[in-house]
């Protein structure tokens, strides 16, 4: 049964929004998510995540981590590039961490959520696709169609957590983006050597590639340019497999047998402001991140979890959820988490993907210098699995 009015409507039940909406299950604050795709068995997502040793443990206190049938430990990263000496390895000893953190599948991550959201006490709809929105000084008002019914809610706070296409429709919202000119080839992938807990990522002058261990095998995310993607995806298994060895290099003996291959496009977006008038972005829908270190999940699994905490403190208060102070408070919690997830996953990009022997010289030695520091690498490994709070 769905009420004309909620303290909070959540747009986009991705992963992110519907943790946003599981953090605020037994607050007392009333909630509804509505989400454009219907039973989540209709809709497989390839794509594997790497999630932090922080991430889990939010997932965790939502009661999703259980549901989760495969999650498979990242014991060791194991970082090199292409064509230049130097490694890094970094290890749960040098983050202070049970666990660098698991590989789960996207589509999992979103069915044990769904599984979960449909036995809490906060409202869900699938299958609800929002057509447009609009905000004044005291609430704002949701209009979606559902059943070929075009239907409507007010909220105090309209959370957008669709990715980012309705925050065009606010003229305080704008973003700033940048094409990488990179598509990430994403798969399940056997090697001769079996997987031992060691998540690679190898950078090169096309892209950065990853191997994530992922039950007894890997997980791939390769990054090759938009000229090769159609020509990568369309090989047959023996060619794909034999050009993955080449490029990817000997370290995990010859690639056995390859699973179906999916393609993403690449780009950096993100919103210059995360709050508008009665209206908050999370995830996706305020930073799309490269995925090359595997942050861009985790960051927004902090945003939903910081927004939450920010709705509880302020809901008996006289101004009260999604007010002026309340969203100014989100926007400066995230403010450096966010920027600084950013700048880190720009930053290997453009350091890293180019074929300049000194820059790519430069890059081995920053790569030794890090496995040679400790409380530098402490530094980043906690940064990756905590953000900010690292
Ligand atoms: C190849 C690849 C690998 C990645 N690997 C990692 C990784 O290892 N670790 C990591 O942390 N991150 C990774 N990421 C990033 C991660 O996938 C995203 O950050 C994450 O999916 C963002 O979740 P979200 O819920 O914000 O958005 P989305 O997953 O995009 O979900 C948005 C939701 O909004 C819904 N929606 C859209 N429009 C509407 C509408 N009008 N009405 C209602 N609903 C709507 C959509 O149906 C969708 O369900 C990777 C990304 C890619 C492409």
């Amino acid at each position: 049964m769905i009420s004309a009015h909620y303290d909070i409507v959540i747009i986009g039940g991705g992963p992110v929004g519907m943790a946003l909406s599981l953090a605020l299950q037994d607050t007392g604050i009333s909630s509804l998510l509505l989400e454009a795709r219907g039973l989540p068995e209709k809709d497989e997502d390839p794509r594997p995540l790497a999630l932090s040793y922080g991430s889990h443990l939010i997932l965790h206190r939502l009661g999703v981590w259980n549901g989760l049938a495969k999650k498979t430990p990242i014991t060791t990263i194991h970082i090199s590039n292409r064509g230049s000496l130097g490694q890094t390895i970094l290890t749960p000893q040098d983050a202070g961490v049970p666990t660098l953190g698991f590989v789960v599948n996207y589509h999992d991550l979103f069915r044990s959520m769904h599984q979960r959201l449909t036995t809490s006490t906060s409202g869900y709809i699938a299958g609800a696709i929002v057509t447009g929105l609009d905000t004044a000084e005291n609430s704002g008002t949701v209009y979606f169609n559902y059943q070929n019914e075009e239907q409507k809610v007010t909220a105090k706070l309209i959370v957008l957590a669709d990715g980012g296409k309705l925050a065009q429709q606010l003229p305080d919202v704008a973003y700033q983006s940048h094409d990488y000119h990179q598509f990430a080839v994403v798969g399940n992938v056997k090697a001769e050597k079996k997987q031992s807990g060691v998540a690679y990522e190898r950078f090169t002058a096309d892209g950065p590639v990853a191997l994530l261990p992922n039950e007894e095998d890997f997980a791939l995310v390769w990054t090759v340019s938009p000229e090769a993607v159609h020509e990568i995806t369309a090989l047959n298994e023996a060619e794909f497999l034999l050009r993955l060895h080449r490029h990817f290099g000997d370290r995990l003996g010859k690639f056995m047998h390859a699973g179906k291959r999916s393609a993403f496009p690449l780009t950096l977006k993100y919103a210059m402001n995360v709050t508008a008038q009665r209206v908050a972005l999370i995830g996706n829908a305020a930073q799309t991140l490269h995925p090359v270190a595997g942050q861009g999940f985790n960051l927004g699994l902090r945003d939903a979890y910081e927004l939450a905490q920010e709705a509880i403190a302020t809901q008996n208060t006289l101004r009260g959820i999604g007010a002026p102070a309340m969203l100014s408070n989100y926007r400066q919690k995230r403010q450096i988490d966010s920027g600084g997830g950013r700048l880190f996953t720009d930053s290997l990009i453009k350091l890293f993907s180019n074929d300049n022997p000194l820059l790519k010289h430069a890059c081995g030695i920053g790569l030794i210098t890090l496995n040679c520091t400790p409380p530098l690498k402490r530094f980043v490994a906690r940064r990756m699995i905590f953000g900010a709070r690292g």
